[in-house]
């Protein structure tokens, strides 16, 4: 029977184990552990990047590697780096939104920085201030003022604002270094909450919008990819960690009270109790998606058409895009009356 100081053996070379993988069964060394992820991850990234064969002299497909100064980006834009950097016909930028919050922006854009500079990556940066966004120091200080003046925004938490404003970020950065993917970090755990956050809202526009979107374009936008979508997070935090990779290690302070992370609980508490639960989660979404492709176009409704924002012209669904709608309700709580 092992004592209490023994430490766990890894299942393939009996070195001491770093992690226990409970959806498999095994018990992993660092060294075998990174051979997992790097497994799952450049499967992923066969499946979802496709380099076009016979290109134009001096063509080259440039990969937008979307960074936070997290793990889970370093992990993505480090793999992409070792995979990728040798062919002459691929090229390799970073890029980070600054979302303008005190105390937390700054250190993860410096661990950004040192990540591009040890991988030799040019790191190319906006701010919301630039992108036309209040800072979310600022959307944060008057969201009281925000919600009571506009009924759809109650409950809505920082994180609503932020995600819309990022994403316009993603594709400013995306546009500016003529990007023909953008790569995002979303790992096991952010794919299966994205899952059932949809699935819970009935919302099967997203569903079917979920990246990778390799076999399924979206209209007007530049495709994303997303390798590390078998990597659970704490398989992630373990070969970061491993690996020695510069991340910063603290959460973002407006991350509390938002909905992702009630279902962030509630699919760990989940995988805890019937393990490969995540796995399952997405391999329904997959189907679905699969399954919505079969359908030919005249037959297929539910989903809505995509159209240009009449104000800023950015891809929506709706007459006026919901970054705009949120710009409206900030700068209506910001100015006196
Ligand atoms: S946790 Fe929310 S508010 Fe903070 S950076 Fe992420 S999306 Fe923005
Ligand atoms: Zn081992
Ligand atoms: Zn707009």
């Amino acid at each position: 029977m092992p004592g209490v100081l023994d430490v766990p053996s890894c299942d393939a070379c009996g070195h001491d184990a770093i992690l226990h993988q409970i959806y498999s069964g095994r018990t992993l060394c660092g060294e075998h552990l990174a051979k997992s992820v790097r497994k799952r991850v450049s499967k992923s990234l066969r499946k979802q990047l496709e380099l076009p064969r016979q290109k134009k002299e001096d063509e080259k497909t440039t990969i937008l590697v979307a960074i936070s100064g997290g793990k889970d980006s370093a992990v993505l834009l480090s793999f992409i780096h070792h995979l990728l950097h040798k062919r002459r016909d691929v090229v390799i930028v970073a890029g980070v939104v600054d979302e303008g919050i005190d105390g937390y922006r700054s250190p993860s854009m410096d661990c950004a920085q040192e990540l591009c500079d040890e991988l030799g990556v040019k790191l190319e940066r906006v701010s919301y201030s630039e992108l036309g966004f209040e800072e979310m120091d600022v959307v944060v200080e008057h969201l009281p003022n925000i919600q009571s003046r506009n009924s759809i925004a109650k409950g809505m938490a920082p994180c609503s604002f932020c995600g819309v404003f990022r994403r316009q970020g993603i594709i400013h950065l995306a546009k500016r270094v003529n990007a023909s993917v953008v790569a995002l970090g979303h790992n096991l755990d952010d794919m299966a909450q994205s899952v059932l956050m949809n699935m819970q809202k009935a919302d099967l526009d997203r569903t079917l919008r979920l990246a990778p979107h390799t076999s399924t374009p979206l209209a007007g936008m530049t495709p994303r990819i997303v390798p590390l979508r078998w990597v659970p997070e704490r398989e992630i935090h373990a070969y970061a960690m491993y690996k020695n990779l510069p991340f910063f290690h603290g959460d973002c302070p407006y991350a509390k009270g938002a909905l992702r992370q009630r279902h962030r609980d509630f699919v760990a508490s989940m995988e805890e109790d019937v393990p490969g639960s995540m796995h399952g989660l997405l391999h329904s979404a997959d189907r679905i998606k699969e399954l919505y492709a079969q359908i030919p176009n005249e037959n297929v409704t539910g989903i809505s058409p995509i159209r240009e924002c009449i104000r800023c012209g950015s891809i929506t669904s709706a007459e006026v895009c919901k970054a705009c709608e949120m710009m409206d309700w900030v700068r209506d709580s910001t100015n006196p009356q």
